[in-house]
């Protein structure tokens, strides 16, 4: 993804929002953890391997870093030592369940805390909550922040939407939907990467997409035969097609 911001959020976040920098070599778990801080109302950066990951840090530093030790290439442990050289940001490793010795390695190296895979995604925002509360108490600023797109209005954390002037409320589904569709406009996002984005649980299958995508649907009053927000790709997946508003609409403005 060369030509996209180093950090995105869907939901346009505050500049001042704290920027996370998210190194994990498996796709589907960066567009979950990316769905879920940005949703919190982060900005995020994706690396699939530890290069990647140090020249998103030269090039704009985040103020946490989230590392996967299996990587490809330059291993997780390598990637924390050389961000060390140079840095104290807090750094959150969210890898497989190791040994005490391993753990307590991590910690040696210089990370700030240690999530176990699987994880929660939930508790994984809280465990990055809970790191910047501690390390820039006055920078911790991130609150899902409203957006627009077109004609819709949305508050990730009220899950309230307005469109055409018309008001509802998003189940927290098809919210992450949204976020994830809205955050690629233009994107094609297949099935399974949706399922993925959309459950937290297994055995959903990806026809469990095309509901919640027509329930979106049917709320935003989106038409799937002549659409303005999700678009249909006939055996690819869906993408969002309504522009992005360069300004989002005021709340948590000023700070
Ligand atoms: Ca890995």
């Amino acid at each position: 993804m060369p030509d996209e911001p180093l950090y995105a959020g869907p939901q346009r976040p505050a500049a001042a929002a704290p920027r996370i920098l998210v190194v994990e070599d498996e796709p589907r778990i960066r567009e979950i953890v990316r769905a879920y801080l940005a949703a919190a109302g982060y900005q995020v950066a994706l690396a699939a391997d530890g290069r990647r990951a140090l020249s998103v840090f030269d090039e704009e530093p985040p103020d946490l870093v989230i590392v996967d030790l299996l990587l490809p290439g330059l291993s997780g442990e390598a990637l924390i030592r050389a961000i060390r050289d140079v840095s104290d940001v807090p750094i959150l490793i969210a890898s497989a369940k190791r040994t005490d010795d391993q753990r307590i390695e991590g910690f040696r190296l210089g990370a700030d805390d240690y999530l176990p895979k699987p994880y929660n995604p939930v508790e994984l925002v809280e465990r990055v909550r809970a790191i910047l509360r501690r390390t820039r108490p006055a920078a911790e600023t991130a609150r899902p922040r409203s957006f627009a797109s077109g004609r819709l209005q949305v508050d990730p954390a009220t899950r309230q939407f307005r469109v055409d002037g018309r008001e509802g409320r998003l189940t927290p589904t098809e919210l992450r939907l949204l976020l994830a569709l809205s955050g690629m406009p233009g994107a094609v996002l297949d099935r399974e990467r949706l399922l993925a984005i959309a459950t937290t649980g297994t055995g959903d299958s990806t026809r469990t997409v095309d509901v919640h995508v027509a329930n979106l649907r049917r709320k935003l009053g989106d038409d799937a035969g002549d659409p303005w927000a999700i678009d249909t790709i006939p055996d690819a997946g869906y993408r969002w097609i309504a522009p992005l508003d360069r300004e989002p609409a005021p709340p948590g403005r000023g700070q």
